[in-house]
């Protein structure tokens, strides 16, 4: 057994037992961490293979980023002044790049995206896209936690969703020989839109065969509730619920118009709605009624999207928006508390991912996932020792992470990576990006 012990830090645990200790102590045991308390009950004379001083800093559970696309950092910056919530703006911009992407330049991208969550204290996160053959690998080889849906886009045509699902039922077959860090979900792109009901059941059957969960996007502007309405007169979340959807778990980006009617279905089931603020105001669509959805009783999340609207991994920086625009939309401040924001960000992810008992905030026996962070730099004074949920979520931002661990292993140390190479990274993925673009341009 490796023994090691963070102490002297201002240690967050979150959860139900929600301590806070001013000078405290983490002790990890292998993968799990083992105890947790105050420096002035810590046991004397006790051996540890390795010590890490975190005076001077915060240790906080590592966040949960529920929503993203990590191949699209290939895009970042090449879809501005769209919105990629209309068929239109996705179609003019994202459809013309990835028509002409190769599955050579999915590595990169994703090595950049898991550096840059493991920067600002993303542990865990939820994939979904296409090229999974390529994603997968290099998420194993970054350390961090990942649930990983193979997307699915079949538009109706019966020869892509027979292809599609096959794809899917042998990507899911493999994930089953992965490491207990990553999941296979299934990710139909978007139910009712782009993968009709026929697809739906069919991607069902394939997660209840897997025992695992349906990644999707649902409400970003109430077109599913359009359709569905339209062609079976009920509302998508209705159609859902008759087709036996809910019975795996659903985690549904946006959930920005379900209808409040639908809410307590929702809550009634393994479903999570993803809130992600800066995709859904870049996009100018309405804000996801976070404060509603929770009081109705739903698992609310949180996800950065794809980094072409946001156009960022910081996971700080998504709570601190996500709770400026719940007093924004409610029309009343503090609608969102700081410790709620916290709680979305890191419990919220958890029980979206099926995780709650492993992961989600700092208590012996669960795995040792956990930031450590700089409590020197801009944002944090004055520090009261009962309240550094409001710097968490106000006034700093994820570059304060100066270390971040997933099972007991240290993925970032000092701020620098261990397990990634970030600047061999972001060479490879402009070489990517030139030949991106010249495809793009070149004249037919
Ligand atoms: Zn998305």
């Amino acid at each position: 057994m490796t023994t090691m012990l963070l102490y002297n830090g201002m240690v967050v645990c979150l959860g139900q037992a929600d301590k806070l200790f001013d000078r405290g102590y983490v002790l990890v045991e292998n993968d799990r961490i083992a105890a947790i308390g105050s420096m002035a009950d810590l046991p004397a004379n006790r051996h540890y293979d390795a010590r890490v001083n975190c005076a001077g800093k915060l240790v906080l559970p590592g966040l949960v980023n529920a929503h993203t696309h990590t191949p699209m950092t290939l895009f970042r910056g090449l879809a501005e002044g769209v919105s990629l919530f209309t068929l239109d703006g996705w179609y003019n911009s994202i459809r013309t790049l990835e028509l002409v992407m190769t599955p050579d330049m999915v590595p990169a991208a994703v090595e950049v995206a898991c550096a840059e969550m493991i920067r600002t204290g993303t542990t865990t996160f939820a994939d979904q896209y296409f090229f999974m053959d390529e994603i997968v690998p290099v998420v194993a080889r970054s350390g961090m936690r990942a649930a990983l849906a193979y997307g699915v886009v079949e538009l109706g045509d019966p020869a892509a969703r027979a292809r599609e699902l096959a794809r899917v039922d042998a990507f899911l077959e493999d994930m089953g020989q992965q490491t207990d860090r990553l999941q296979g979900w299934v990710g139909p792109h978007a139910f009712f839109v782009d993968n009709t009901p026929e697809s739906m059941q069919a991607e069902r059957l394939l997660a209840s065969k897997y025992n695992t969960g349906l990644h999707i996007h649902l409400s970003t502007d109430g077109e599913e509730d359009a359709f569905c309405r339209q062609h079976f007169g009920i509302s998508a979340v209705s159609k859902m619920r008759d087709m036996g959807m809910f019975e795996r778990p659903v985690l549904a980006a946006h959930s920005i118009t379900i209808p409040p009617e639908d809410w307590p279905a929702l809550a009634a089931s393994p479903f999570s709605a993803v809130t992600c603020p800066s995709a859904c105001m870049r996009a100018g669509a309405d804000a996801a009624p976070v404060v509603g959805m929770r009081a109705a009783g739903i698992n609310v999340a949180l996800g950065t999207d794809n980094v072409c609207n946001n156009n960022d991994y910081d996971l700080f920086i998504q709570m601190r928006l996500m709770a400026l625009l719940a007093s924004f939309r409610e029309k009343r401040p503090g609608a969102l508390q700081a410790r709620e924001a916290l709680d979305i960000a890191t419990a919220g992810g958890a029980k979206a991912l099926g995780l709650a008992d492993e992961i989600g905030d700092l208590s012996p026996g669960k795995k040792a996932d956990l930031i450590v962070m700089d409590r020197g730099g801009i944002g944090w004074t004055p520090l009261p020792s009962n309240d550094p949920f409001t710097a968490l979520v106000y006034s700093i931002n994820g570059l304060q992470v100066t270390d971040t661990m997933v099972d007991g292993q240290w993925l970032l140390r000092d701020r620098q990576w261990t397990t990634l190479d970030y600047a061999d990274a972001v060479r490879r993925q402009s070489e990517d990006v030139r030949r991106l673009l010249e495809r793009r341009d070149a004249p037919v």
